[in-house]
């Protein structure tokens, strides 16, 4: 099974919140996207990311590859260009999304932008796997700045694809993923705010993925909130369901369950056969003795 739970914040500074977030949690899926535009249409152009894939979702029974994935960020693309063409208000809109399927084995991602997601594993920790259609990036990857100038870089929110813009290529991989695994997606509210080692210590320092969201959030609005944050994070629970059959495992129900039944009966009435027995035994001692 996999456990996924979300949340979303305008943040300190921004006045409404652009970003939008998709968590489908029977089908494994979840979507981060990140509007930009005037006049709030950046909100309209995410809203029709998440609204794409909830609707594939439901006509489609395979939504489950990498490459679907990313095909379906290309229909959402048509329809945010389309949008814009009838809508003179929403001319220019876009937005960067990741967007994740995952099943109990591997995860298949597809993106557009600086929307990231990021592996957390208990023995390797935090791996961001995306990488940002950004200008830093080309910056990074070309050697002309080093990751420590990266942060405050002025360029930094200058992203070289999304939605709705031009002719935006998808990025999109597959990996496998392990139990206990936790799979962090975000907007740049949260990546801008916070280092990875801040994440990371989150995600560790939270039992649950549920306080992990809430503690995320809280620590970019902590340090700043100056741009919506959203934060999805998937959890594989694929052992706990694994060790729930084992625990029930007998292969046939009747028999587990009558020697159940028969523990249940001996677990309450064994300290009376012990007090009896103890009290027996005092008296024959006592008989003999005495
Ligand atoms: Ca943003």
């Amino acid at each position: 099974m996999i456990k996924i739970t979300g949340s979303t914040h305008s943040g300190r500074v921004r006045d409404h919140n652009e970003d939008a977030f998709l968590i489908d949690e029977s089908r494994g899926l979840a979507v981060v996207a990140d509007g930009m535009g005037g006049h709030a249409s950046g909100e309209v152009a995410s809203k029709i990311i998440v609204d794409t894939f909830s609707h594939v979702d439901r006509v489609s029974n395979d939504a489950g590859s990498s490459a679907n994935l990313a095909n379906t960020l290309l229909v959402a693309h048509t329809a945010i260009v389309a949008h814009a063409h009838a809508h003179s208000e929403c001319k220019g809109m876009g937005a960067t999304v990741v967007a994740v399927q995952a099943d109990a084995q591997a995860y298949r991602i597809a993106w557009v932008g600086d929307s990231r997601i990021y592996h957390w594993h208990r023995k390797t920790g935090l791996q961001q796997v995306s990488r940002d259609h950004s200008y830093l990036e080309y910056l990074l990857a070309s050697g002309e700045i080093e990751p420590e100038q990266a942060r405050n870089h002025p360029q930094r929110n200058v992203v070289t694809q999304a939605l709705g813009l031009n002719k935006p290529q998808p990025d999109s991989l597959s990996r496998a993923w392990q139990p206990g695994d936790r799979l962090l997606l975000c907007s740049d509210g949260l990546s801008d705010e916070l280092d990875d080692a801040q994440i990371e210590a989150l995600l560790v320092g939270n039992a649950e993925i549920e306080p992990a969201v809430a503690a995320l959030i809280e620590a970019a609005l902590n340090s700043g909130g100056r741009d919506n944050v959203s934060v999805v994070l998937l959890e594989n629970r694929a052992l706990e369901n694994q060790a729930l059959e084992n625990q029930f495992a007998p292969t046939d129900e009747d028999s587990a369950q009558s020697s159940w039944q028969n523990r249940s009966w001996w677990s309450e009435w064994w300290p009376l056969f012990a007090g009896t027995g103890a009290a027996l035994l005092f008296g024959a001692v006592a008989y003999f003795i005495f």
